[in-house]
């Protein structure tokens, strides 16, 4: 299969990382900017063309397509895979011009638009199984945007596959691509009921093999510092600076661990990332990180105790606290389902690939998914070095997960294994 499909879903890739689909987090809109239907606009006619004849994209720009049950199978469980078409707002996407290193030897790879861009093998050591293969990067002023048009190419290419290869026996496949996933909208208004699967992928990961079930616990703690102005030529006795009380609550974090400069694999984390307003009012917002649910509430409570034992100190000064809520570990959810895991790592070991597990540091949409109903890890799609001027995709691993999207599709349907 890898040979047939690794020219396609390269010639997608490459077309699909010209469209400049940068979402930006200030937007009020839906998608956050209308650059991202061009190309979600673009895959529903791509999607017809392959055969899929309910593509379509909806109010908000999500695109959605079928590909039918082959006959017999209508009855297997409804299956689907996602991919953002948006990239980073924290570095430049419009003109990305996309470079395939052919036969790569570990040597550095030097981004002709600025020669100080330098994939190194010393620093992205994933690059040592990529002995012989082909890179793609950016040319070094941009990122590449494999983040997650890789996954969007590799979906759509399995999607095609299936289509030419009606032996292949499976159920019903729902695709879905979606915008403004790296400004933390992107589930904002997906319909889950309208999608209409009962289980799905991600395919937003990185190392080939690689199938994520876990992502950490995230809430957001909001800190507002409540001082006193007034004129500070006459404040003696008077004046409270909430910025004094705000930098003593921050200076009060531990220094040798709980934050992400001290913390790596299972152990979470808070992190001041916000720090605005001025004399009257100062608000500190910081990201609470755990992998277990219930270590977010003793970090709260000791951010909670920390906060108020700080104004305390500051006679006339005042705190006011509130948590948002921003995703869930997804395991939560998965390990009620534990076909959804067990059938990925079949796929990838058909695949030829050794399973790989790690948690995410982060989160991804299937958290969210996940607590909305619909069980959702996330599979590899060979990105690396996200949201950087040195990202690189390798076209041997997008065929690998085309592979495995095939394979999976067809293991819903095998009877011994569904359900
Ligand atoms: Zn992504």
């Amino acid at each position: 299969m890898i040979d047939e499909v690794r020219g396609p879903v390269l010639e997608r890739f490459l077309r699909y990382v010209r469209v400049d689909t940068q979402s930006i987090e200030a937007s009020t809109g839906y998608p956050s900017t209308q650059k991202q239907l061009v190309l979600l606009e673009a895959l529903v006619e791509e999607l017809r063309g392959i055969g899929l004849a309910d593509a379509a994209i909806d109010e908000w720009g999500y695109v959605t397509a079928t590909v039918p049950a082959t006959p017999g199978a209508e009855s297997a469980p409804v299956v689907g895979f996602l991919a953002h078409v948006d990239t980073s707002p924290e570095m430049p996407g419009a003109g990305v011009k996309p470079i395939v290193h052919r036969d790569y030897r570990g040597q550095d790879l030097v981004l002709p638009d600025d020669p100080t861009a330098v994939l190194r093998l010393a620093d992205s050591p994933a690059l040592a199984e990529q002995i012989g293969q082909e890179i793609v990067t950016a040319s070094g002023t941009t990122l590449l945007g494999a983040d997650n048009k890789a996954g969007v190419a590799e979906i759509v290419t399995a999607a095609d596959y299936l289509m030419r290869h009606p032996e292949i026996v499976h159920g019903p496949i729902r695709l879905g691509f979606t915008p403004d996933e790296e400004v933390g909208r992107g589930t904002a208004h997906f319909d889950v009921a309208k999608f209409g699967a009962r289980f799905a992928y991600t395919v937003d990961g990185e190392t080939l093999g690689e199938i994520q079930q876990e992502s950490f616990s995230a809430d957001t703690l909001i800190a507002v510092f409540q001082g006193f102005n007034t004129h500070p030529g006459y404040g003696k006795g008077r004046l409270v600076n909430a910025i004094k009380v705000a930098s003593d609550f921050v200076s009060r974090l531990p220094r040798s661990g709980l934050s992400p400069e001290t913390t790596a694999d299972r152990d979470g984390y808070v992190h001041p990332y916000v720090f605005e307003g001025g004399v009257d009012k100062t608000t500190v917002r910081v990201l609470v990180r755990d992998f277990v649910t219930a270590g977010l509430a003793e970090k709260e409570t000791f951010l909670s105790n920390l906060a108020r034992a700080t104004a305390a100190d500051w006679p006339g000064a005042a705190v006011e606290i509130r948590v948002e809520e921003s995703y869930r570990n997804m395991r939560e959810v998965l390990d009620r389902f534990p076909n959804v895991v067990a059938h990925a790592r079949e796929a990838i070991r058909r695949a030829g690939l050794e399973v790989r597990e790690h948690p995410i540091r982060g989160g991804t949409d299937g958290s969210k998914l996940s607590f909305m109903g619909l069980p959702t890890p996330n599979l590899f799609a060979g990105e690396h070095n996200f949201h950087s001027r040195l990202e690189w995709v390798s076209v041997r691993d997008m065929a690998k997960a085309v592979e495995v999207i095939v394979h999976l599709c067809a293991i819903w349907a095998e009877p011994e294994t569904s359900g």
